[in-house]
């Protein structure tokens, strides 16, 4: 049978890019994709990309602070939002365009179009076109999800809050995981008033217990009023702003409530379920090791299928599709130590397993330094640095490495491709450090502080 496409992409984000590019350009397939809104998706347009200029946008009031201590006449003047907002959005469009361009040298056909599946080989534009394809990815990434309650609607996402005309003066952030509190750290380094709320009992679920503590105290000492065991009940409308009545019985204001308790998956209304893709409690879609559905023609990536929700593991499952389907060359997306990068001040860098989930999986020995870094010392500063290291007691392989530190994204890198070769805790320590750094303390930790 003769098809439009050997593939049709759904979704031009980090996943369905790469597979489209990589099929086209290396499988030499004829390849079709449709984004609804702009290419680049999540990452490019309103997640890492944006977000980490805002990162570092909020870190300069604190280095003139500290260049101040190192001799210089150093002053920030105020934060001028729309003039760095403006700056952004010509990065945005150009970073899109570079996609754009990046795709069409690959002999892709952009569709800019909202898709849907209508039967396993055949995709339907939002203009009513029909193509048909003979494979067809869904990479439709997650968007951010707000609950119902009282008030809801007057509450932003990650979303919105690259898009205000102006900084909200009181910010109430509600969630705990890491764009919550990455936008809690952006935005009280940017000069606005932050209050964190969240139901659990700490902020960063699911990382090391010790780093999470770390990360959370750091923040408070910042001036994050952060507020663990609370949620909120309503948000009412005020004059001079958004009235928040929450569960601990607190009725406070706000000028904006940002949301970021969870996001959810892309699957609605693109007919899937009614073909047999199946799809798992939260939308997700379910796909096996080669991200291939229960329908043999349709495979998914990237967030939409709710594995590991970060742009390289929807680039390496885009990447691996491609490279089995189109060029002949099996690949599975290695979803095992993958490191990541929470860019709260200070970050926090995770590779492999937290304590607490090593020490119910065998018998470990826990090495671990908290110290003052040189250069905020230095300046005065009471900020202070974490690494540590969970090894097996058995095998002596390092199962976990967590930093928390300025700019503990980039260390963590560099960690995880010992971690991610196997090195022994001794393999660190015959490596020698590199001095004066604030890393050297992952090769000199000589005494575990726990074992268990
Ligand atoms: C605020 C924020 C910060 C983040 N920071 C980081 C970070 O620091 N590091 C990191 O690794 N990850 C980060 N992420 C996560 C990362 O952005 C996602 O994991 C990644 O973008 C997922 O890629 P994807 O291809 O699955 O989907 P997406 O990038 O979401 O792309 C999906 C695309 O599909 C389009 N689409 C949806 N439905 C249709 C349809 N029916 N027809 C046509 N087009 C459609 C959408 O418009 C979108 O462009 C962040 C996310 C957010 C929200």
């Amino acid at each position: 049978m003769d098809f439009d496409y050997d593939l049709f992409v759904i979704g031009g984000g980090s996943g369905g890019v790469r597979a489209a590019r990589i099929a086209a350009s290396e499988g030499g397939a004829k390849v079709g994709l449709a984004e609804e809104s702009r290419m680049g998706g999540t990452c490019v347009i309103r997640g890492c990309v944006p977000k980490k200029l805002m990162v570092f946008a909020s870190g300069y009031q604190a280095m003139a602070e500290d260049a101040q201590a190192y001799g210089w006449t150093a002053q920030v003047g105020g934060f001028d939002w729309p003039r760095f907002r403006g700056h952004l959005e010509k990065e945005l469009d150009r970073l899109e365009a570079a996609y754009r361009g990046t795709l069409k040298n690959a002999g892709v056909t952009i569709h800019d179009a909202r898709a849907v599946v209508e039967d396993a080989h055949t995709v339907k534009l939002a203009s009513g076109e029909r193509l048909t394809a003979k494979h067809i990815l869904i990479a439709t990434g997650g968007r951010p999800f707000v609950p119902e309650f009282p008030g809801c609607e007057h509450a932003i996402t990650s979303n919105e809050i690259f898009h205000l005309p102006e900084l909200p003066k009181r910010l109430l952030v509600v969630g705990g995981g890491y764009i919550a509190s990455e936008f809690a750290c952006i935005l009280h380094g940017l000069g606005v008033e932050v209050c964190q709320y969240y139901r659990g009992a700490q902020i960063l679920r699911g990382f090391d217990d010790e780093a999470r503590g770390h990360v959370a105290n750091a923040m408070i000492e910042r001036g994050i009023r952060i507020r663990c065991g609370t949620d909120v009940i309503r948000l009412e409308k005020s004059l001079t702003g958004i009235r928040v009545i929450s569960t601990d019985g607190s009725d406070a204001e706000f000028d904006a409530v940002m949301y970021a308790t969870g996001r959810a998956p892309n699957s609605a209304g693109l007919g899937l379920e009614a073909l047999g893709v199946e799809l798992g409690r939260h939308g997700q879609v379910i796909v096996d090791e080669w991200s291939q559905t229960a329908v043999p023609s349709i495979f998914a990536v990237g967030d939409v299928t709710d594995r590991i929700n970060l742009t390289p593991v929807a680039i390496r499952e885009g990447h691996a599709f491609a490279d089995t389907v189109f060029r002949g060359v099996p690949t599975k997306a290695d979803h095992e130590l993958v490191p990541s990068a929470i860019f709260t001040q200070p970050e926090l860098g995770s590779v492999g397993l937290t304590e607490e989930a090593a020490r119910e999986q065998e018998p470990i020995e826990v090495y671990a330094a908290a110290f003052r870094p040189m250069q905020s010392a230095f300046a005065g500063r009471p900020d202070r640095v974490l690494m540590k290291l969970i090894v097996s007691a058995e095998t002596r392989k390092v199962l976990g490495c967590h930093i928390v530190a300025p700019n503990a994204g980039e260390l963590i890198q560099l960690a995880a491709i010992a971690v991610k070769m196997g090195a022994t805790k001794e393999d660190f320590d015959r490596t020698v450090a590199v001095h004066p750094t604030m890393a050297e303390e992952l090769v000199t930790l000589r005494k575990p502080v726990r074992t268990a």
